[in-house]
């Protein structure tokens, strides 16, 4: 994952997370998202879910959270491309 990409393809106001680690297969979904979403590593709330291109994921579109205390991007586990 690109990360410029991204910024560029949701066009939503981001963190500059153009230095975060990217951590690849990090998370189940399910394990993430909850009513109240915080880092599961460092329990922070300051938390961003990123929507991946919808035409090509099965399923939800979210593929990945950002957390801006770890300074890092957790890629979801279960995300099904097509
Ligand atoms: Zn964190």
């Amino acid at each position: 994952m690109n990360n410029e990409k991204v910024l560029h393809r949701k066009g939503i106001k981001m963190p500059n997370i153009s230095n975060y680690e990217i951590i690849k297969n990090a998370f189940y979904k399910k394990d993430i998202l909850k009513d109240i979403i915080i880092c599961p590593v460092c329990n922070s709330k300051d938390i961003h879910i990123l929507k991946g291109d919808g035409h090509k994921i099965i399923g939800d579109d979210l593929i990945a959270f950002i957390c801006n205390d770890c300074k890092k991007i957790y890629e979801f586990i279960d995300v099904i491309c097509k």
